[in-house]
């Protein structure tokens, strides 16, 4: 039963239930039907019996039987007897053997199997003024009241196979119609799975039934999981490239140190660029491990009640020293004591990434200003330069890793693309949203909006 197809299971269980069911009703209909002829046919004879009592006359010695008696009426033969069983008058269609006593009141069934005859008997007795008792006997065929019952029920048995072909024919094309496309859907699996071609798709078309839910529901599936596939490859291919220019420096350098005729300032000046390197890979490392821990859910927040202008303020004062070796000038506007459910590690990288951001693509003699402030809902944390601007088309590009609006742009200063990415991410987990807006050569200011709650 398991290596059977789903559609010849359901197209046996409703043939084999139709069929039963088919044959309970044949048999309902039979037995209530052929009852109910039986007492319809029972009632007849009795009540003819009965009322051919009125025609009967006697009179001078003379019976007169009246005309019920000479030819049978709906089928019912009428004989009349007297008290000693003598035939007097009438019909009967049974011989004298098959004939039985005359029993008062009481129907009768007699067969007679070599004829494949049955007949109903229906005896009266009833005193007839100068006469004595007169007996009537009344006779059908009950084979001729069966007849239309039978022909009925011969006639379903003999319809009943080409109904029943019909509907298992009719069903089983149906459900193969309708899960024809699950065999679609199986081939597509197996070319993803043999070809690792991500783009296949069923594409089944318009359809509200179930299998075209299902058809949609996968393609959908495999949208995602295309999109999430090729990030991941870019992903990996940025990551590798990102490293590969510090992992190129440090080897070259490590071989230019090996040279016999180095002298010591020359050693120094390599294991500084050395260090560098080491230091800008390490800070790509621990971001992207950071990235990795974020996107997996296992970073933990450390959550506490946090006074974001103290922070905001030592973050400035940090950067400071920065935007002077740039000749920036860095003003703060900073409303004094927003308290904060925040995570202060996470808030001090947020900070630091818009500012040197501002820093590395600000512009020199600029201005950078950072503004913090706070309504009964947010916290408004903006940082605004007056430097090289995005243009409108790199914008919605920015928040993504590794994306680099001109990377001719980047110096020693700026990272790999990931700096704001993280900055979304910081302010998404803590309930916030970010946003940009900017002119190219005229300047950019990012917001991010935090919710003021006490929890999230
Ligand atoms: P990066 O390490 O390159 O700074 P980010 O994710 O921090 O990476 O920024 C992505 C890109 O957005 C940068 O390459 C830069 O082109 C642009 N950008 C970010 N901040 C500014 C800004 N203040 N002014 C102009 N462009 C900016």
């Amino acid at each position: 039963m398991k290596n059977l197809s789903v559609k010849f299971k359901i197209t046996l269980w409703y043939t084999v239930f139709m069929t039963l069911l088919i044959f309970a009703v044949i048999w309902l209909l039979f037995s209530v039907g052929s009852s109910r002829v039986l007492s319809d046919a029972r009632f007849r004879l009795q009540s003819v019996v009965l009322s051919s009592y009125e025609e009967i006359t006697y009179a001078e010695g003379i019976l007169d039987m009246g005309n019920a008696f000479v030819s049978p009426a709906e089928g019912i033969y009428l004989s009349a007897y007297d008290d000693a069983g003598n035939l007097l008058f009438g019909t009967s269609p049974l011989s004298y053997e098959d004939a039985s006593v005359l029993i008062m009141d009481e129907f009768q069934q007699l067969k007679n199997n070599d004829a494949g005859t049955s007949w109903y008997l229906y005896d009266y007795c009833q005193y007839l003024e100068g006469y004595g008792n007169l007996w009537v006997r009344g006779v059908v065929s009950q084979t001729q009241t069966d007849t239309a019952l039978r022909t009925l029920v011969r006639l379903s048995l003999i319809l009943l196979p080409f109904f029943v072909l019909c509907v298992a024919g009719g069903g089983y094309y149906i459900t193969r119609r309708a899960l024809a496309p699950l065999a679609g859907m199986t081939d597509t699996a197996l070319r993803i799975t043999k070809g690792n071609d991500l783009s296949e798709r069923i594409r089944l078309g318009e359809g509200q039934d179930e299998v075209h839910k299902l058809a949609h529901t996968f393609d959908q599936m495999m949208d995602k999981l295309q999109v999430s596939f090729e990030n991941e490859k870019q992903f990996t291919s940025d990551v590798s490239h990102e490293l590969r220019t510090p992992v190129t420096v440090i080897l070259s350098e490590c071989e230019y140190a090996c040279r016999e005729d180095l002298n010591a300032q020359e050693a120094r000046s390599c294991l500084d660029i050395i260090h560098a390197q080491a230091r800008k890979m390490s800070g790509l490392i621990a971001q992207l491990l950071m990235l990795a821990r974020a996107d997996s859910g296992k970073h933990q927040l450390q959550l506490e009640l946090l006074n974001l202008s103290e922070l905001a303020g030592i973050v400035a004062e940090e950067q400071k020293s920065l935007a002077v070796s740039e000749n920036i000038t860095l003003d703060t506007q900073i409303q004094p004591d927003i308290m904060i459910q925040a995570d202060e590690t996470m808030m001090m990288r947020l900070l630091m990434n818009l500012l040197s951001n501002s820093i590395a693509y600000g512009r020199r003699n600029g201005h950078i200003l950072l503004s913090l402030s706070a309504d009964e809902t947010t916290v408004t944390i903006s940082v605004t330069d007056d430097g090289i601007g995005i243009s409108a088309d790199q914008l919605e590009h920015i928040w993504k890793r590794f994306y680099q609006a001109d990377p001719s742009r980047s110096s020693s200063k700026t990272g790999a693309g990931l700096g704001l990415p993280m900055v979304k991410w910081i302010a998404q987990v803590h309930g916030g949203t970010v946003s940009v807006t900017s002119t190219p050569d005229e300047g950019s200011c990012f917001s991010v909006f935090l919710p003021k709650k006490e929890n999230f």
